[in-house]
């Protein structure tokens, strides 16, 4: 069973005529957050990267903050969403992909507490990070393994690191564990497997209704034993379209789908937000979703399945079903490749021409 295949199913589970509300919603209501809802965990579109913006009740955590090309659009994705301050800003490690975007929203947004890994690093964007803790009087700490915080309706639990000699720094990285009624989530970092055993062997709760795949969905993490544990309901993969690592990975895609967890990812999606008023969780995201399971709704997509190869260019919008249609007479590069790759690679629209 594909990864699609595996969406599809969940999607069916929560109903065709909510997604599609979702959808089509979202375009509106992207930027306001339903009442019933008391915590929302927004999983921020930054690429290859990670950034993960918490709220509920009026207080915010922002758990890393993406590279630099996303720096701004951090930045730009909290004021539109009416943060005004920080409670929580939590560097999980001091990757570029995950620091970048903490300097940033540091300079925009007062915080009040800082967490980082008790490690250094040795990069121009560790420093800058150093500055404008010092610039704003902040002080950084690593919370310890067990300790447990309130943001608004929703408690913090610390599962890692326990450790304090890792050879990856990705193994620094600040796990935690947010929960809000029945419902939580879980957020690693780029914690490999190592970190994994360990909070495997904590005894501290792991199960979440929604796992943030570690590492960008890289096969370093997400080991068997550890999403045995999670058992997610959901995964939200955060990763760059086409990125140069192959994240996801097909090891960690074949994981999460023998826990059977519905999978999410920012490539394919956008920016995700999953919205939760303590019982059940409410998805939204931003792009179309390059699912086919609603595609049979409308004849156009419907034959759109049959297509086993299409073809597209660099720059252009949409996906052709023949190489040799008119309008791609004169492109100098023709790619091709399946039509899940064609949306991947964000070519959504049927050439009006050659795609019937
Ligand atoms: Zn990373
Ligand atoms: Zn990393």
């Amino acid at each position: 069973m594909t990864p699609k295949d595996k969406t599809k199913k969940k999607s069916h589970k929560i109903g065709r005529g909510s997604q599609l509300l979702c959808c089509t919603a979202l375009l509106s209501c992207f930027m306001s957050i339903s009442a019933a809802a008391q915590t929302t965990v927004h999983i921020l579109d930054v690429g290859q990267g990670l950034s993960v913006l918490v709220e509920s009740q009026g207080h915010t955590m922002l758990y890393d903050g993406g590279d630099s090309d996303r720096s701004s659009y951090t930045v730009s994705y909290l004021q539109q969403h009416a943060v005004s301050s920080l409670d929580y800003v939590v560097a999980s490690h001091y990757d570029a992909d995950h620091l970048n975007g903490i300097v940033g929203a540091l300079n925009v947004f007062p915080a009040q507490t800082v967490w980082g890994p008790d490690y250094t690093a040795d990069t121009r964007i560790y420093q800058s990070f150093q500055s404008i803790l010092a610039a704003k009087a902040l002080t950084c700490t690593q919370p310890a393994v067990g300790s447990q915080y309130q943001l608004g309706d929703a408690q913090i639990q610390i599962l890692a690191p326990s450790g304090s000699d890792y050879n990856k720094p990705n193994d620094y990285s600040i796990a935690l564990r947010i929960q809000d009624g029945n419902t939580s989530f879980l957020l690693t970092g780029d914690a490999e497997q190592e970190s994994e055993a360990e909070m495997l062997s904590s005894g501290l709760p792991l199960a979440s209704t929604v796992y943030v795949a570690g590492h960008h969905g890289s096969s370093t993490s997400s080991s068997r034993e550890f999403v045995e544990a999670v058992r997610p309901e959901y995964a939200v993969i955060s990763c760059g379209a086409g990125n140069p690592y192959g994240n996801p990975h097909k090891e960690t895609l074949e994981t999460l789908q023998a826990v059977d967890a519905s999978i999410f990812r920012t490539d394919e999606l956008g920016a995700i937000v999953a919205s939760t008023d303590g019982t059940a969780i409410t998805w939204t995201w931003e792009k179309e979703p390059p699912v086919l399971s609603e595609a049979h709704d409308t004849a156009a997509a419907s034959s759109d399945v049959s297509l086993s190869t299409v073809y597209w260019t660099p720059k252009g919008k949409s996906y052709h079903s023949t190489r040799n249609c008119a309008t791609l007479k004169r492109s100098k590069t023709i790619l091709e490749g399946s039509l899940s790759d064609a949306l991947s690679a964000n070519k959504k629209d049927p050439c009006d021409v050659c795609v019937k």
